[in-house]
């Protein structure tokens, strides 16, 4: 109640339109989504294709290469993970005609397999486990009953028709094999989720992979290096602000969106006051 009430009066206050026509106008925003319903899709789309020139990621990345201009406030909007549920925006998608880009964990996609961090551990949060070494979380979770290649009765990710279908109207990209936290991984494992990605969902989705959003926006030198050598062209962040076509392509600058409903949060997070104020009181 209280949260509804602030973004309400963030809203208001001028804030975002203030940061639209300043802050944003010749940058790119990129914003992070994760699993929204087509109604919600259908909502956001709309209410953002109104204030902002949507891109898609590699209009974006080309730009830098060629050093084109981008149009005044452009913004890319992303998906990680590669949720089931994306596939239920296809329609909203072709309908609007707004490009997206969905970053696949290529070891999850098409398969029961179930992401890690939405495995319920009785004891043990997702948080904390983000925060040891990814050989010591696999296992904690092993002695759970969870294991990355465990096939469970019902997928959690998309299979490959649907990626298929979507094809023609979605940039898919990459997000890891299994979404480690790649700080807490070590060189081979790192290697594996960075390199073996890129090229899984080349061979057998048949895609073209130019960029990775790092799991949880979690990344050091070395992944950018692998991420370099292994021929992307881009990755992708969590780190707060905007980009431009100077930025560093492999530290790029992205705002979290809640999967929300709630057009005042979508506002106040699009346009970037939301991550400042929470930087500031950081
Ligand atoms: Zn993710």
């Amino acid at each position: 109640m209280f949260k509804k009430l602030l973004f309400k009066s963030l809203r208001f206050s001028g804030l975002p339109l203030l940061f639209r026509e300043i802050v944003q106008r010749n940058k790119v925003t990129i914003l992070l989504f994760h699993d929204i319903s087509p109604e919600v899709a259908r909502q956001t789309f709309t209410f953002l294709a109104k204030r902002y020139n949507i891109i898609s990621i590699n209009d974006f990345v080309q730009a830098c290469h060629q050093n084109h201009q981008l149009p005044d406030k452009a913004m890319i909007l992303t998906f990680d993970d590669g949720h089931l549920g994306n596939y239920g925006l296809l329609t909203v998608i072709r309908e609007l005609n707004i490009p997206v880009s969905i970053y696949l964990c290529a070891g999850i996609m098409d398969t029961n397999r179930h992401y890690w961090f939405a495995f319920p551990h009785p004891e043990v949060s997702s948080s904390a486990l983000k925060k040891v070494s990814n050989k010591k979380k696999l296992e904690i979770l092993a002695a759970a009953g969870f294991h990355p290649e465990k096939e469970f009765p019902a997928p959690q990710a998309m299979n490959k028709g649907q990626i298929e279908a979507m094809k023609p109207f979605v940039s898919f990209q990459a997000h890891t094999m299994f979404h480690p936290i790649l700080p807490q991984c070590d060189d081979s494992e790192a290697n594996f989720e960075i390199a073996h990605a890129k090229r899984v969902l080349e061979e057998q989705f048949e895609l073209e992979i130019t960029a990775i959003a790092y799991p949880n926006g979690d990344y050091s030198e070395r992944d950018i290096a692998i991420a370099r050598e292994a021929g992307y062209q881009c990755g992708i962040t969590v780190d707060y602000g905007f980009n431009t076509t100077k930025s560093d392509l492999f530290r790029l600058k992205r705002l979290s969106v809640n999967d929300t409903n709630n057009l005042d949060e979508l506002s106040v997070k699009a346009s970037g006051v939301w991550a400042f104020f929470k930087q500031i009181f950081k």
